[in-house]
């Protein structure tokens, strides 16, 4: 079976949806050999329009200050 892999370019994660699960953007099939040399500044394209996006996913892979 073919799994069409597709990314959302807002946040950049991976599904397999047309939708992101996660910020409802649109999604783009993604190349898995060919990244865009455009991913890098996606994150911060991301910050100047979704800063409370980069900041839950910054708090979601365990980037806390110490303590709580
Ligand atoms: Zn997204």
């Amino acid at each position: 079976m073919k799994w069409k892999i597709r990314k959302c370019p807002t946040c950049g994660r991976y599904t397999l949806k047309v939708k992101c699960p996660q910020c409802g953007s649109d999604t783009v099939v993604a190349h898995p050999h060919r990244f865009s040399p455009e991913d890098k500044y996606v994150k911060y394209r991301v910050m100047i329009k979704y800063p409370h996006i980069v900041m839950k996913l910054e708090s979601q892979s365990g980037y806390t200050a110490e303590g709580q």
